[in-house]
This record gives C-alpha cells, structure tokens and sequence, in this order.
C-alpha cells in the first residue's frame, strides 16, 4: 500500500524526494517502510522493512524477508555511474539518490561488504561514507584494504550519525565532504609475494614511512579540531600488516637453507608448523578465561596485572596483550612462555 502522508512527509524532511521514493518503489505494509531489494540486473529479490519512525523503538529498526542474503542495494542503478559513494543504509542511498548522485549500500550494514562486488567498482571514483560511529569507521577502513577509494569523514555532532544527518543543515555541503575525502592506495596494494629478505624488508620501510605520515597527519588533525578517530582504525591496519611482514622475514630466515626434503633447519617443515599454529591458544593458557563472544580474555601470562587485558581471539587462534603488546599466534605464545627458539616451540606443540 501506499506511504501515509506522515511517513512521506518524514521521508522527505530528511531530502528523499518523491521521485526517489516512486522509482525504488517504496510501499507501507501497515507497520514498516517496505524497501524492496534487486539484483545487479534489475531483478527483485527480497523486501528489507524499516520500523515506523513514529512508533516504538524497541523493535528492531530493520527486518527482512525470511531467507535472505546480503546484498548490494542499487546495484542495478550505478552500471554507467562515473562515481559512486558507498553509504551504510538505504535511506541513505535515497538521499543522496534524490540530489542527482550514485550511491549503493550493504543491506547488511557496515561491516558486511562482499568481496564478489567487488568487480562492479572497477575503473570507478569511489566514496566510503560510513555512518561516523565506531562501527561505521571500522567498517570503512576495512572496506579501504579492498577499494582504491576514498574516506569521507562525517564530523562527529550533537545529533550527526549519517550522511542524511549530516546534510539536514543547511549550511552542511556535501561537496566540501567529498573534496576534503583522503584516499590511502597503500591499504588496497596487494602485498607482492616475496623472493628475498631485503625486498622484505623494503616493503615493511614503506608501510613505517606511511605510519609517520598518519601520525603526522593526526596530531595535526587533532590540533585543527577536526575529526580523527579514523586515523586508529588505519594505524592498526597498517601495523597488522607490519607485522605480518615481519613474521614473514622470521619464516624466509628459518628456511634460508633447506634440506633436501625441503625442511628447515632443525628438520622443521611448512606443514609442522601449520599444524603448531593450530594448536588452540586456550589449551596452552594456564588459568582462568572469560568467554566474550569470539574472545577469550584473561590475565596476561606476560606481565604482571590484576585486571584482564589478555585477549585469545578464538576464531583466528590468536591473542594480543593490550598491556604489553604480546601477540600473534600458537608458537609466539609459546617462544614467550618456556623463552625457547622457534623450532623448539613448534616441537613443543607437535608433542602436546
Ligand atoms: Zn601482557
């Protein structure tokens, strides 16, 4: 059925036109905004429902038709778009629909981006426009590691989560948001596979040069008054990759000269220390753990605390001590716990 006139005028108070709310077809099933979801091709697929803003809020603010995947709302509609601004909801979408631009979302928030869509952005100028919260930024950088695109940073204000909150005022230009966007190309560059240390350790000089440069760029942020929250979320990016690098260089070091089996040293091979990694963190952890979900936390066996700042993240199997900085995987914890080289500690957990 057709929008009532107070939800339509809502609609259009926060800059979704009419023409917007005709050509996406938005419709009223009694209770909630009935958005209808397409394919890439055009092709219906699905219903998400948004609650009546003038109801309770103590129902959830989307639902979905039963059986329903996550998909790229728009899609059908940016095939020739020269520039596209990926936002957080659909609502969204339609304001930024509503004023001439090309804009699609996740239907499953910000942190659900597809790499299978990837594709459709080729040879595009791309906007991140996440909503300014701390899952709108997380998602955002995450979505940085697989797009050459750029960050629009929505300045945190009284009453400004999105992009539609951003541009109810007047005086708020999207245009200004999109000029001051910052690309970081560095985050989306694949890692080049690696034949020798010191190519190594030219990449890992690169990633520290940028991180001075971050740095740079948010203490100067900081001191303009200007948003820099992001900046966090890049850093641990780019110190994720670091150290990744640096396992690298430890691993090409260990089998620098292989036996004729293609063991290392020691008579360690790649498949001995896959299987030490696998070894859950939690079974090596002598003490009392506090399940939060996908973590595991506890007292760090690394320094002396009283209050818990020791985390297993279960799912990867690996842990990271947010007092001392200890981390990564099976055989760290242990090179840490008996002080052993890494060959010992991957004997260590073959026998256990
Ligand atoms: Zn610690």
């Amino acid at each position: 059925m057709l929008l009532p006139d107070n939800i339509k005028q809502w609609l259009n108070e926060r800059g979704i036109s009419d023409g917007a709310i005709i050509t996406n077809n938005l419709s009223w099933n009694g209770s909630q905004i009935v958005i209808p979801i397409y394919n890439p091709d055009g092709i219906f697929l699905f219903n998400k429902y948004r609650r009546n803003p003038f109801g309770p809020d103590d129902v959830p603010k989307y639902k979905y038709d039963p059986g329903t995947t996550t998909q790229l709302f728009n899609a059908h509609k940016i095939v020739d778009a020269p520039f596209i601004i990926i936002v957080e909801g659909e609502l969204d979408v339609l304001r930024l629909e509503s004023v001439g631009l090309w804009a699609v979302s996740s239907t499953g928030g910000a942190g659900s981006f597809k790499d299978e869509w990837l594709p459709i952005f080729t040879g595009k100028n791309i906007f991140i426009c996440y909503d300014n919260d701390d899952a709108g930024m997380k998602g955002a950088t995450k979505l940085l590691t697989k797009l050459p695109a750029r960050l629009v940073i929505i300045p945190r204000q009284e009453g400004i989560k999105d992009i539609t909150d951003y541009l109810q005022k007047p005086e708020h230009r999207l245009s200004s948001l999109l000029l001051a966007a910052e690309s970081y190309p560095i985050l989306s560059e694949p890692v080049p596979e690696f034949k020798y240390i010191k190519d190594v350790k030219a990449q890992t000089k690169k990633y520290k040069y940028f991180l001075e440069q971050l740095l740079v760029k948010e203490r100067n942020a900081k001191n303009a008054g200007e948003p820099f929250a992001h900046f966090d979320y890049i850093r641990q990016l780019l110190l994720n990759t670091i150290e990744n690098l640096n396992r690298e260089i430890r691993k090409m070091r260990y089998f620098k000269h292989p036996a004729s089996d293609g063991s290392g040293k020691n008579g360690i091979t790649e498949e001995d220390i896959r299987q030490a990694k696998e070894v859950p963190i939690e079974t090596l952890y002598s003490g009392s753990l506090r399940k939060q979900g996908n973590r595991a936390v506890g007292l760090c066996p690394f320094h002396d605390e009283t209050s818990a700042s020791f985390v297993i993240y279960l799912q990867q199997n690996h842990f990271f001590c947010f007092g001392c900085s200890a981390k990564t995987d099976a055989i760290d914890f242990v090179m840490r716990r008996d002080g052993c080289k890494f060959h010992e500690a991957v004997k260590t957990l073959l026998n256990k």
